[in-house]
């Protein structure tokens, strides 16, 4: 893939998932760093309003609306063109990938071994960052969970695990790169991100929330509401992936990131109502209602984030209460990033509906 643009100077920069809700939050921070960016994106959970405004007519940002498997088939000569690669594309989702089992994995091991065959085809010197979920911690009865902690998962003939699993595959995929071939490149765990552009459909919880707290519905806290998990602006999270690529010393390495604050989810579901002084009660919702039969939740996550401090000096910024306010100010016409105030159009409002 090219940039299309033959300019030379800036960055280039590909970001698979470029239009979804991290990758759209990425996509806005490379931009205001200069590069040139190329997104790929099949617009399955991604949307093209996610960047709309984005594209300041100076051509830096090439949008291509395909699957990645196609994109790297038919488009120009290189994914090794880039200097840097963020392959944020995937199945997101417990939730999807218990609707959808079979094109989730598919989607998550398929094009990540596709993408970093390609790179390396390509000279691999580009830098290249695999998203990846705390997911692939699995149940273990660990906290918090470190990077080097061994990973214990349910049986096959529950698919939930499946999307860890995909993920663990991806994650050995970028290390072998790595140790085989040198290929620069970083796995970031993402635990829990929350923020605007972030829809309930495929089951997250802080969207479902703050909709329903918005209608004054009742807002529905599956199991005892006793789970804890750590949630992290996708803000704060977008700053740190390129520090991560940087780094040398980052390259061959997982990292956690995210917030290690645990929130229980019955406080969270307070928490909203308080924020957004709404007069919706909070239900318990018992697992199997909310899931299916044989659904395991875990009572716990919160990510041990010393190996990410130490490489990049990360703190989140960002407040879970200023997060609530921000999803709430996105799903009712206004959109709020890093300061800007700007409102998004008809269909991105239309989305949000869970
Ligand atoms: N959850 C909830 N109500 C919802 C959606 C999710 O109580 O409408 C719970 C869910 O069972 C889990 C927690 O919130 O215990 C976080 O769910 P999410 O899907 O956002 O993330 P994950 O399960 O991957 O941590």
């Amino acid at each position: 893939m090219t940039d299309g643009q033959g300019q030379r100077g800036a960055r280039r920069t590909l970001v698979t998932g470029g239009a979804g809700f991290i990758g759209s939050h990425l996509v806005r921070l490379l931009l205001a760093r200069g590069d040139r960016v190329v997104v790929v994106d099949d617009l399955s959970t991604g949307r093209r309003e996610n960047l709309a405004g984005f594209d300041d007519g100076s051509g830096r940002l090439v949008c291509v609306y395909t699957d990645l498997a196609t994109a790297l088939r038919e488009q120009g000569p290189a994914a090794g063109a880039f200097d840097e690669v963020y392959h944020l594309a995937a199945a997101v989702g417990v939730r999807l990938v218990i609707d959808e089992p079979i094109s989730s994995i598919e989607t998550n091991v398929m094009q990540t071994a596709a993408l970093l065959r390609r790179v390396l085809a390509d000279g691999a010197c580009t830098r290249v960052m695999i998203a990846s979920s705390s997911e692939v911690y699995g149940k273990a009865d660990k906290s918090p969970f470190s990077e080097e902690d061994d990973v214990v998962y349910g049986p096959t003939s529950k698919s939930r695990w499946s999307y860890a699993c995909s993920k663990a595959i991806d994650e050995y995929l970028s290390q072998a790169y790595f140790q085989k071939h040198g290929l620069p490149a970083v796995v970031a765990r993402f635990f829990n991100t929350v923020g605007p552009r972030q829809v309930g459909h495929y089951g997250m919880v802080l969207p479902n929330f703050v909709a329903a707290a918005l209608a004054g519905r009742d807002i529905e806290v599956y199991g005892d509401g006793r789970q804890t998990r750590c949630f992290c602006d996708v803000r704060d999270v977008a700053q740190a992936l390129p520090r991560l690529l940087e780094s040398s010393a980052c390259h061959g390495r997982v990292f956690n990131v995210g917030s290690d604050v645990p929130v229980s989810i019955g406080a969270l579901a307070d928490r909203v109502i308080s924020v957004l002084a709404s007069r919706s009660r909070r239900v318990l919702v018992a697992y199997d209602r909310a899931y299916g039969p044989g659904f395991e939740d875990l009572k716990q996550r919160q990510p041990d984030l010393r190996r990410l401090r130490s490489a990049i000096g990360f703190e989140p910024a960002i407040g879970l209460d200023q997060t609530i306010r921000d999803v709430a100010s996105w799903m009712t016409g206004e959109e709020v990033i890093r300061g800007a105030v700007r409102s998004p159009s008809a269909g991105s409002r239309g989305a949000v509906a869970t």
